[in-house]
């Protein structure tokens, strides 16, 4: 018999969960948004904004009366049990911290009932590093965003060796329900296919910065002339959010590539981190396009 996903739980309300909790909401499910610190549920009307104009500028379809009633479908909590105790599916998209996931993968899995589809969003984490922290391996999977998830609408779907082939296909469900492009990953797969695509490219361009062979504006330049295409791996820093990249470059064990993790955690400190805040390696307007490189890479380098 086929699933009902009526009701959704994304945990973690930055970049990517409200993106998740609006592509829900507009595909017409209830959504609770989790977040354990109130001063991210209190820049939710932000968020909304930030992800309003990215609706109106991509979508056909949108309304703002539309987007309106979506957003009346969403719950703001910071009650775990409130926000995960009798839902369809839950979705985590907390840091990218393997601690965190495995202490709050292990309070939801006391919380949460038996029918409940339990899904991480993580990018650079395996779900088997994690899944059995839930209690239910079973019932444990990846569903992985792409960022601008209401345009780039893929949606991997990555079980672990003891997830259940029922619970895989409720996730293609799931996603084929919330208007995604649900994408099949057959094997577990550090950075599912996506991912094994863009990091090492991606850490090529920043390889090439902190080595002072190109400026990012350069490296990008070269990429997106030479091959035709939209953005190069500085505009897709930018894109992805400095929090998650730095982690992911911290990690990695490529000395040149953690140098690089050290300079997004100091623009961090100073107070930016790509597009969401319309600084990052380039400055960007109210409707998020680039108006400008960002001196503030430059500023070291020799001429
Ligand atoms: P983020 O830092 O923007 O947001 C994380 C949110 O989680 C914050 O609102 C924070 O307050 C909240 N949080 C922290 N501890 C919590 C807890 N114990 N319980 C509930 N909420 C908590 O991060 P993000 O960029 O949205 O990434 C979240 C996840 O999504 C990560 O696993 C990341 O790998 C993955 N992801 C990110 C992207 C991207 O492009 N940013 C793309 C795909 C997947």
């Amino acid at each position: 018999m086929a699933r009902t996903f009526d009701t959704v739980t994304v945990l973690g309300t930055g970049v990517l969960g409200t993106q998740i909790i609006m592509q829900a909401a507009w595909h017409g499910k209830k959504v609770f948004a989790y977040d354990a610190f109130p001063a991210a549920l209190e820049k939710l009307s932000d968020r909304w904004a930030w992800i309003r104009q990215g609706y109106e500028q991509d979508l056909p379809d949108y309304t703002p009366e539309k987007f309106d009633e979506a957003l009346t479908r969403i719950v703001p909590t910071s009650d775990l049990k409130e926000a995960v105790g009798d839902v369809d599916i839950v979705i985590e998209a907390v840091p990218e911290n393997l601690d965190l996931k495995r202490k709050i993968w292990a309070e939801v899995g006391e919380l949460a009932d038996e029918r409940t589809l339990l899904a991480t969003n993580t990018s650079s984490l395996l779900p088997s590093d994690f899944a059995d922290a839930s209690g239910h391996t079973d019932r444990f999977l990846a569903i992985h965003y792409a960022n601008r998830v209401w345009t780039r609408n893929t949606a991997e779907v990555m079980g672990t060796a003891k997830t259940s082939e029922e619970s895989v296909q409720a996730a293609i469900q799931f996603a084929e329900e919330t208007g995604m492009v649900p994408v099949h990953v057959r094997k577990e797969q550090p950075g599912y296919l996506l991912n094994s695509l863009l990091i090492p490219w991606l850490h090529a361009g920043a390889k090439l910065y902190v080595t002072e062979t190109g400026t990012p504006e350069e490296i990008d330049k070269a990429w997106t002339i030479a091959t035709g295409t939209k953005a190069g791996p500085f505009a897709a820093f930018d894109m992805v959010g400095f929090n998650v990249a730095s982690h992911i470059a911290l990690a990695n064990d490529d000395e040149t590539v953690r140098e690089f993790g050290t300079k997004l955690q100091k623009a961090l400190d100073a107070g930016f981190s790509g597009v969401a805040d319309r600084k990052g390696f380039y400055l960007y307007d109210e409707n998020g396009k680039i108006t400008g490189a960002n001196d503030y890479w430059t500023e070291d380098f020799d001429k």
